[in-house]
């Protein structure tokens, strides 16, 4: 009888780097900034240019707040949380917060988004069911998550949405990956140190969204968070921790 090998985690490969324009879209303001801003800080710092588009204001979002102040202020976080990490280019699609829908106009919002800014690398967060194991996820990042998949094949197509010509937005089918932030089957990682005290600085930008959450000092809350986030990639990552990505080649 011979033993088994010992199990190895499979590791995480290294994002691609021969890209310049990414485009990250999400649900709600402070989805990207769970994780997936420390690893664009360190794409801007490397010149790359990174846009954000959010589907909602995250207007529903806060307990204690009316939608129609928190959209705003929610708004104002996300710009200031961008800005930590290089990224000026923030838009809002104007879907409603917590009930997003999955369906074509969805797919022709983001795909109208594409085609403007032509990025070779779209990224998503999580359009699982879970976060792993019985941890479900939102219906409003299943929906973004899964439309924005579909969105990267959808821009490069003249007959899927014709009327985004007539807007003047050709077909751009330069997308060459997505990237899915936040996935419980990650493939690929970019190392979290270089950009984690911003990352840090970014979440903790959303300070009115972190007091509604929780009692805990909002900058020890984002530290924590961030730092136990990159930890649980260092396995499989050579040690180092790490911002994971499952990554969609086209
Ligand atoms: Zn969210």
């Amino acid at each position: 009888m011979t033993s088994e090998p010992t199990q190895q985690p499979q590791q995480l490969r290294p994002m691609p780097t021969d890209w310049q324009r990414a485009l990250a879209v999400v649900a709600h303001p402070d989805d990207l900034e769970y994780g997936c801003a420390g690893a664009v800080a360190g794409w801007t710092d490397g010149g790359r240019e990174v846009a954000y588009l959010l589907a909602t204001r995250g207007e529903a979002g806060i307990d204690g707040l009316e939608p129609d102040t928190c959209g705003p202020l929610r708004e104002r976080e996300q710009r200031a949380s961008a800005a930590v990490v290089g990224v000026t280019t923030v838009e809002f699609l104007d879907h409603r917060d917590g009930v997003i829908e999955y369906g074509t106009a969805l797919r022709r919002d983001i795909a109208a988004a594409i085609r403007k800014h032509r990025p070779e690398l779209v990224i998503t967060l999580n359009h699982r069911d879970t976060w792993g194991g019985v941890t479900w996820n939102t219906p409003d990042h299943r929906a973004v998550g899964r439309a924005t998949l579909d969105a990267a094949g959808d821009a490069g197509n003249r007959w899927i949405f014709p009327e985004l010509a007539e807007r003047g937005l050709a077909p751009w089918d330069g997308v060459r990956w997505v990237a899915v932030a936040g996935s419980s089957t990650p493939t690929h990682a970019v190392d979290a140190t270089p950009g984690m005290e911003r990352s840090v600085q970014s979440l903790l930008e959303h300070r009115a969204y972190i007091e509604g959450l929780t009692d805990e000092d909002p900058e020890t809350y984002c530290r924590t968070f961030l730092g136990q986030n990159a930890q649980r990639s260092a396995e499989r990552f050579g040690g180092k921790p790490a911002v994971a990505f499952e990554l969609f080649s086209r």
